[in-house]
């Protein structure tokens, strides 16, 4: 019989998992909760109504179209290591030989209260709509019964790339566009507001590219309000840890993540944020049958951040190790080439830092960032769609993408 192999997850890593094993002799198996893909750099772009969802999802099979690999299109629920079996809530269980995990991360509230009930994650395609809708719905809303204290009004909770990328293209979509849409509301007066619990945003960035990006967001009429936790948020207010209460109808809680639920189901003991713990060469101590990588791996004697290019490096290992495996070779350890960190504030605005210590912002920052999000974007069709979508929204200041989404019920 044929290696068995089954990858847990098509994102980032598990997609390189599945392509390293490209002509291996082994039986691939990719199993994933959605049918496609999804760009999550992008994702702030869909919730605020620059982008649609399929300019940043890739369908898994048009992926794997010419290939041998399995698609299984499914959520794990069981994961048995000892007999060696994953079960989904469609389908037979498939025993495997080798198996990957790469099943990312979800949101994670630290057990703050009320966040669970008012804010809005920004983790997966249907929670940018579910944004979108939300802050479209608040404006219809002001436009039939009037203003009311908040109503307009966006706190992100959390300072990283993700906030701060929210934060900047939430004021281009109000003060672009929406103001023009609703000339009877007093939206230049709409308040958006990043809550980041560090002393500056984009914690890990260099000093000055931090301040940079918290002056820059100020000019553009963004409150940047730092070194302060959200207590707790209710309906409607964002409860701070020295009392302040900021009113928003709109919360999006960017703060944090933990490992997705796979991880539990392996009954092994887990790291930080419930990560998988794994050695060196990304397999779990003790199984050397089980690669964890990505988001929800976790190597303690070298913690890696929760960004694409460790799960891109980590699948392509990982497909590397297993062929060595099949040709009676020893692993090797998995060695993590920085790439860099990037993170923009909107129109003509990023900041970069290279690994060599080199940073670059302003317009040339935002270039990078604009080239190298389309690099890695999945599929020609999307890297056009984007860059037309981009280049329409820059020059005519537009975002063709503003429809509240039908629910199920429509
Ligand atoms: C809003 C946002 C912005 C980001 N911006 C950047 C950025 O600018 N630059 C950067 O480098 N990184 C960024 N990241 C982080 C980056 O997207 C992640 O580090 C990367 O996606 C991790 O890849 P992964 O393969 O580990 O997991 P993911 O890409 O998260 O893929 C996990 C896959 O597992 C599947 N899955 C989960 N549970 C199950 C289950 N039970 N059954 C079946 N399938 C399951 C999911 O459907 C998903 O497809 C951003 C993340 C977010 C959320």
């Amino acid at each position: 019989m044929r290696h068995r192999v089954v990858i847990i997850g098509a994102g980032f890593g598990g997609i390189r998992v599945a392509r390293g094993l490209q002509g291996a002799d082994v039986d691939v198996t990719l199993v994933d909760a959605h049918n496609f893909h999804t760009f999550q750099p992008l994702l702030y772009q869909v919730a605020t109504a620059g982008l649609d969802t399929d300019d940043i999802a890739y369908p898994i099979r048009g992926i794997f179209r010419r290939s041998p690999v399995a698609v299984r299109v499914a959520r794990v629920t069981a994961i048995d290591i000892e007999q060696r079996i994953v079960s989904t809530d469609r389908g037979e269980p498939l025993a495997y030989d080798t198996l990957v995990v790469a099943a990312g991360t979800v949101s994670h509230d630290f057990g703050i209260d009320g966040v669970a009930e008012h804010a809005l994650p920004l983790k997966s395609v249907s929670d940018a709509v579910a944004i979108r809708n939300h802050l479209l719905d608040r404006f219809e809303s002001a436009a039939i019964d009037g203003m009311q204290p908040g109503r307009l009004d966006v706190v992100i909770c959390g300072g990283g790339p993700t906030g701060v990328e929210m934060a900047g293209g939430l004021r281009e979509l109000y003060d672009r566009v929406l103001e023009h849409d609703y000339p009877e509301l007093p939206v230049a007066e709409a308040r958006i507001t990043v809550v980041e619990m560090d002393d500056q945003v984009l914690p890990g960035f260099a000093d000055h590219l931090r301040d940079r990006a918290a002056a820059t967001l100020r000019h553009r009429s963004v409150d940047v309000v730092t070194g302060v936790a959200v207590g707790q948020v209710d309906a409607g207010v964002v409860e701070l840890d020295d009392g302040r209460r900021l009113a928003a109808d709109t919360v999006v809680w960017a703060a944090g993540v933990r490992a997705a639920p796979v991880a539990e189901l392996l009954g092994i003991e887990l790291g930080r944020q419930g990560r998988i713990v794994v050695g060196p060469d990304l397999s779990v101590p003790g199984h050397p049958e089980l690669f964890a990588i990505g988001d929800i791996a976790i190597d303690p004697d070298h913690p890696l951040p929760q960004v694409a290019q460790p799960a891109i490096q980590g699948g392509r290992h990982v497909a590397a190790q297993i062929r060595r495996r099949l040709d009676g070779r020893d692993t090797e350890p998995f060695e993590y080439t920085d790439k860099g960190s990037m993170a923009t504030i909107g129109r003509n605005e990023a900041v970069t830092e290279f690994p060599n210590g080199w940073t670059l912002a302003g317009r040339f920052g935002w270039l990078a960032w604009l080239g190298l999000h389309l690099v890695y974007l999945m599929g020609f069709r999307n890297r056009l769609n984007v860059l037309v979508n981009w280049a329409w929204n820059y020059l005519t200041y537009d975002r063709a993408s503003r429809l509240l989404a039908p629910s199920d019920d429509d």
